[in-house]
């Protein structure tokens, strides 16, 4: 099979023509994909921002596929299911995080496309018990995003409270789903973009934002919350500076720059800062049933497999509207 792989952070990522799909082991299902999203984790990964990947590394954690073969013990899923593949691989299952409902902190948890290998492939090896089924609505192209931005974004938002109006600061892949979530539920959306980019603030307001602007001017009234998804640490006083008395501001994102110094009367009057890291199969389920009836509608730009350096670096330059998708 192709695979685009990754041998050492700060370089390249290599095609390679014959490489040999994993052996699924007894829980494990073989997924034939059929598309994978490009997430800002994946360039965090090949840029060496997060720590020790597993190494060489197939990057990828929105995947969608159909089984093609499954292993011994496997009792959900059969061949020719069409599934979904998450950032969330693997967890312990026992330590005080995965008993206590919050699996998505475990402490040996393993990730796809990061400790494990992913999505940018022709095939994937997956534990069936954190599989998702993928909504009949969605094509495959369209469903890539939800394993990430949209779960990402969904978790986000479910913990920023009920606000009545919501901030997102970087109108990126997970936003443009969000925002569509907030909608349904009768939120208001106000979309802060890099400065001066006037086609991702159409873009938002063409989903909806009752405001876009750039992210160093302040919004038109304060917010109940906001939702960082830009990797950028200098958006934290400038969000926290946007809300309310007893807001909340949820940086979403696994890596961001340094916070800069800001001084204590923005997090004064009771305003939460909080992160969101991961997701829960629970996070996942609610999602899936959740997308359709939005429905939630993905932006999304396609690329061949063997363009995966590319969609890399249009993400990293800001030229994706919605989501780049691989295409095996
Ligand atoms: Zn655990
Ligand atoms: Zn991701």
């Amino acid at each position: 099979m192709r695979a685009m792989v990754l041998d050492a952070p700060r370089r390249k990522l290599r095609l390679e023509e014959h490489a040999e799909p994993r052996h699924p082991g007894p829980r494990d299902v073989l997924i034939r994909v059929h598309a994978c999203g490009v997430c800002r984790t994946d360039l965090h990964v090949v840029d060496g921002e997060l720590a020790d990947p597993k190494l060489p590394l197939v990057p990828g954690h929105e995947i969608v596929g159909t089984v093609a073969e499954v292993g011994s013990e496997v009792e959900r899923l059969k061949a020719g299911d069409r599934v979904g593949v998450p950032w969330l691989g693997w967890t312990d299952g026992t330590c005080a995080y995965c008993r206590s409902g919050r699996e998505n902190l475990c402490d040996h948890a393993r990730f796809t496309g990061y400790t494990i290998d992913g999505g940018y492939a022709e095939y994937t090896v997956a534990d069936e018990r954190y599989c998702f089924p993928i909504p009949a609505a969605f094509g495959d192209v369209a469903a890539a995003p939800l394993l990430c931005a949209g779960l990402i974004g969904y978790r986000a938002l479910k913990l920023a409270g009920e606000p009545d109006s919501v901030g997102f600061y970087g109108f990126g892949a997970a936003a443009h789903i969000a925002a569509q979530v907030a909608r349904h539920r009768g939120q208001r959306v106000f979309a802060f973009t890099r400065p001066g980019d006037s086609a991702g603030q159409d873009f938002a307001r063409g989903l909806g934002a009752v405001w876009a602007g750039g992210s160093d001017t302040a919004p038109p009234e304060p917010l109940d919350a906001a939702l960082i998804f830009a990797p950028v640490g200098a958006l934290v006083p400038a969000a926290l500076a946007a809300t309310v008395k007893g807001g909340t501001v949820v940086c979403a994102g696994i890596h961001m720059s340094d916070i800069p110094r800001f001084p204590y009367r923005l997090l004064w009057e009771e305003r939460v800062l909080r992160s969101v890291a991961n997701l829960t199969r629970r996070d996942g389920e609610e999602f899936m049933a959740l997308a359709p009836q939005v429905p939630v509608r993905t932006t999304t730009m396609p690329f061949p497999l063997a363009q995966a350096n590319e969609a890399l670096a249009s993400l990293r330059e800001g030229r994706v509207e919605g989501a780049a998708v691989l295409v095996p």
